[in-house]
């Protein structure tokens, strides 16, 4: 086994996420002590080696630590400021394939004028022929090597000029003018732009309604997981200080990606 199969770019590097670091080092330590203790010093020594290692390649090695780190630390009598995490790095700014600047009120707006959504009582969705299309375009997409995916999104949206496939341990991208875009939010927008080239005529209103189509994803466009939803303080890598509001997270527990951000 090669030392990169161990590896989980994920939660290493840039997204490593402190507080759970700082938990899985402290419980490594003292199951170190416990064998120490009982006289157990080769087991102590391995159990500090390993543990090392694998918080360092890893992230973390207690499983589900993202789950209950980063609540532990908050609750912490200590200041948070040395967890905080860096600013987000640039490669990870741009997660969208078709960001423009109209504001969300607008993009409904104006998506609901063409018929691409539709009030349901309380909730807006997509009207039923976009939807349709919409779905069958994601089935399509998913099936696509990365590398056919990157070059089709090139030779479809007019913004994008080159896009090439990234892979990162298990998660996979298109890098996109220096930045990554993750693989099922290229799949859900690329098809969404698809989808919408018959209601919508402006170009402006179908580049920032693809984007916005992602809140209506219910499972994972390329494994089909259901979507769950989290708040950045849950999530590692994504932990934030406790005088701002988490952001509310659509999720694919499988492919480890983000899928949709609502605004605060
Ligand atoms: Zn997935």
């Amino acid at each position: 086994m090669k030392l990169d199969d161990f590896r989980r770019p994920a939660h290493t590097g840039s997204n490593r996420c402190w507080p759970c670091t700082t938990v899985n080092m402290g419980l490594v330590g003292l199951l170190a002590l416990w064998l120490y203790r009982r006289d157990r010093r080769l087991a102590s020594l391995a159990a500090v080696v390993a543990g090392s290692l694998a918080v360092a390649l890893r992230g973390y090695v207690v499983p589900y630590t993202p789950a209950f780190a980063p609540k532990l630390v908050a609750a912490l009598p200590v200041p948070t400021a040395p967890f905080e995490k860096e600013p987000d790095s640039p490669r990870l700014e741009r997660a969208s394939l078709t960001a423009t600047d109209l504001d969300g009120e607008t993009i409904l707006g104006e998506l609901a004028t063409a018929g691409a959504i539709e009030a349901d009582g309380e909730v807006i969705r997509p009207a039923e022929p976009v939807d349709d299309a919409w779905h069958r375009e994601m089935d399509r997409l998913a099936e696509l090597p990365l590398a056919a995916l990157a070059k089709e999104t090139a030779a479809t949206v007019p913004t994008i000029p080159t896009a090439d496939p990234f892979e990162d341990g298990n998660s996979e991208w298109l890098a996109v003018e220096g930045a990554l875009i993750a693989r099922p939010v290229a799949v859900a927008e690329l098809a969404a732009y698809r989808a919408l080239s018959d209601p919508v005529t402006d170009q402006r209103v179908r580049l920032a309604g693809a984007r916005a189509f992602r809140m209506f994803l219910d499972s994972c466009p390329v494994c089909a997981t259901a979507l769950t939803q989290s708040s950045e303080v849950s999530c590692c890598g994504g932990y934030t200080d406790p005088q701002t509001e988490p952001d509310d997270l659509l999720v694919c527990p499988t492919c480890e990606q983000r899928l949709y951000t609502f605004p605060n």
